[in-house]
């Protein structure tokens, strides 16, 4: 049942209950009342009756007393029957009977008895003989004549209607006189129907009620007829029409009222079955200022929160994707290890919620530096990009010390050590990079509105391992990469690095007009050196050689490759042949002004260059072409005594020292 199904019904009960109670209550109690007024009614007017009907009786041996002498001096025939009449009738009697002893009707004088059947109007013989049905109410006097003969008189009134409507009018009751169960006389015109044998107190129909008061002779008796003070019948109808009425008004009254209580919450429902269904922009309207309007506004404020909440759960979730997509797009095709590392320390700075952090890196022993930091911008300063930490200071410094990883919860937040570059913050935590066994670095994370959980060390280490990989992974392409285009021996790049290079150089210098040269040099009679010293002493040689012309030629602009055996090439970007021809000149002389030492023992050598130079386009418009233009400069210079340089006539050709 709804709740305004159950309001309504609740005001129902709480008016109808109460109200058919109180109304059986007082119906039950009027219709008491009522009965015993009737009852004492009933009682009185009995008494009433019975007064007047004695007096009446008094009255008639009164009467008969007066008439017995007159009677007794009109004896004669003719005399005493007009006697009696008059005596009748100044005495208002129904009749008069003059009898013998033995019950002789001797004379009489009787008015007419209004019965309800005329037949039932005793005779004066039945009088005389004193065997009158109980119709009359009589008193008799007996006379005793001179000569000792006697008489009885009797005189009284018949009780018929008339009698009775004296004795109703009296007691103000209806007055009926039964015989033998049937009704013989009665005050009014048409008498109620009785019980057979009535006696005590009896109700009758049409709501009256009677009383039968037993008449000396036995056979009759006189009915009192009151009619009851009231109808309990309809006074319950009464009750219930009123409960009816009152139902009705409480249920639409309740009705209302259920909705007026009801609309506000269902108001609330409605808006949080939208919210259930995920509406949250659904807003629950807010009306006065009652206890279901505070729920109400209390509701909203819990809905507005929810979607504020989602809406950064889903912001971070999208942020989480994105840098997890981030992640995982770079380690799959980034080759750079900055890159790498800067999106490694992103990822697991967003995902652990971080405010900043850093990658350290393990630059020489026992020292880290931390080139690649991060921070949220709406928090404290990252560590500042590579800032120096001792092993064993702070976090990092702990961890990078100890390889495991660690976190600082706030209340220990002193461990984090004010003297190490580490920002200030309550809560930290770091993981070790490792190559296998050796450090490389340390990714740790600051700062954040709770401490940072042993989960959250679980999460930055998967990291920290995803780093490693990373970082194996690009350090160990770097080694192949590095082996494949340098020179073992030199370290200096090899000759498929040099034409890689001088391909590129080519292309630049002939897209923007730039100059290009190159200088091709050979170690003069080498092969003597090898014969006379060893091939070590030899190998030492092309090593110094390399330091000596490496050191004199720009580092990141020139490149300096082995070309062959003891040839070496140096491509000379932005330099016209001029130019080139004056650094050749620079590296002959640094290597003939002073003799290659060798090993404690070994004696020192006095070694020579030849070169030859060639400029782009001038001399050649391809790579190769450059470098074997640089050859034939430098088997020219070959032939023209060695130690000296040799570039195309339009330069400095033959100055060659
Ligand atoms: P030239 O003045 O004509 O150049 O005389 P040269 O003896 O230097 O002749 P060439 O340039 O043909 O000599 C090549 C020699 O360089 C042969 C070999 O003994 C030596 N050589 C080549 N590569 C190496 C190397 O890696 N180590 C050593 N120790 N010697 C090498
Ligand atoms: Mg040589
Ligand atoms: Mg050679």
């Amino acid at each position: 049942m709804s709740l305004r199904g159950r309001l309504t019904l609740f005001f129902v009960l709480i008016v109808v209950v109460p109200l058919a109670v109180a109304g059986l209550a007082a119906s039950s109690i009027v219709s008491r009342e009522v009965d015993r007024r009737t009852k004492s009614h009933l009682d009185l007017a009995a008494r009433v009756a019975a007064t007047v009907h004695g007096e009446r009786v008094s009255r008639a041996v009164r009467e008969v007393r007066q008439i017995a002498p007159e009677v007794a001096h009109a004896t004669g025939p003719g005399r005493l029957q007009p006697l009696l009449d008059e005596s009748r009738r100044l005495a208002e009697l129904d009749f008069v009977v003059v009898a013998t002893p033995s019950g002789s009707l001797v004379a009489g004088s009787e008015g007419t008895g209004t019965f309800l059947r005329a037949a039932l109007t005793p005779s004066l013989s039945q009088i005389a003989a004193r065997a009158a049905p109980p119709t009359v109410t009589r008193a008799s006097v007996t006379l005793v004549l001179p000569g000792g003969r006697k008489l009885m008189v009797y005189g009284g009134w018949f009780v018929d209607r008339r009698y009775l409507a004296g004795l109703a009018e009296a007691s103000g009751a209806e007055i009926l006189l039964v015989t033998g169960g049937s009704i013989v006389a009665s005050s009014g015109p048409s008498p109620p129907a009785i019980p057979r044998r009535p006696s005590g107190a009896f109700a009758l129909p049409g709501g009256l009620r009677g009383l039968a008061v037993g008449e000396p002779d036995g056979r009759s008796s006189l009915v009192v007829v009151v009619p009851r003070d009231g109808n309990p019948a309809a006074m319950r109808a009464a009750v219930i029409l009123i409960v009816l009425a009152s139902l009705l008004i409480a249920t639409a009254l309740g009705s209302a009222l259920a909705r007026l209580v009801a609309r506000p919450l269902q108001r609330l429902t409605a808006g949080a079955l939208a919210i259930a269904r995920g509406d949250l922009e659904q807003r629950v309207e807010i009306r006065g200022s009652d206890d279901v309007a505070t729920l109400a506004a209390a509701f909203n404020t819990m809905t507005e929160n929810l979607r504020r909440h989602i809406g950064e759960m889903r912001d971070s979730r999208d942020e989480l994707r994105r840098v997890l997509e981030r992640l995982g797009a770079t380690l799959g095709s980034t080759q750079d290890l900055d890159t790498m590392l800067q999106v490694v320390l992103e990822s697991a700075a967003v995902t652990l919620r971080a405010s900043a952090g850093a990658v350290y890196r393990a630059t020489g022993p026992g020292r880290l530096s931390a080139p690649t930091t991060w921070s949220a911008e709406r928090e404290g300063p990252p560590p500042p990009r590579g800032a120096a930490v001792e092993f064993g200071d702070g976090l990092a410094g702990a961890v990078a010390a100890s390889m495991i990883p660690a976190r600082v919860p706030s209340r220990e937040r002193e461990a984090l050590c004010p003297r190490t570059p580490e920002p200030s913050c309550e809560t930290a935590v770091a993981a070790p990079l490792a190559r296998g066994e050796q450090l490389v670095g340390v990714l740790a994370l600051y700062g954040r509105n709770e401490d940072f959980t042993e989960d959250d060390l679980a999460t930055l280490t998967s990291f920290a391992r995803q780093a490693s990989v990373a970082i194996e992974n690009v350090m160990l392409r770097e080694e192949s990469r590095q082996e494949s285009i340098t020179d073992p021996l030199t370290g200096i790049w090899n000759r498929r690095y040099l034409q890689a290079a001088l391909t590129t150089e080519v292309e630049r210098a002939r897209r923007y007009g730039r100059p290009l040269s190159v200088i091709m040099i050979d170690i003069d009679r080498f092969k003597d050196v090898n014969d006379a010293h060893g091939h070590q002493r030899g190998d030492g040689v092309l090593v110094e050689l390399c330091r000596r012309v490496g050191d004199r030629v720009r580092a990141r602009v020139d490149t300096l490759a082995r070309y062959g055996g003891e040839e070496f090439v140096v491509v000379l970007p932005e330099t016209p042949l001029a130019g080139a021809v004056s650094v050749a000149r620079k590296l002959l002389a640094a290597v003939r002004s002073e003799p290659f030492a060798g090993q404690a023992g070994e004696p020192a050598l006095r070694i020579t260059l030849s070169a030859g130079v060639a400029e782009f386009p001038s001399d050649a418009s391809t790579g190769e072409a450059l470098l074997r233009a640089a050859d034939e400069a430098l088997y020219r210079a070959k032939r023209g005594g060695r130690d000296r340089l040799e570039a195309p006539a339009r330069a400095t050709a033959g100055a060659a020292r």
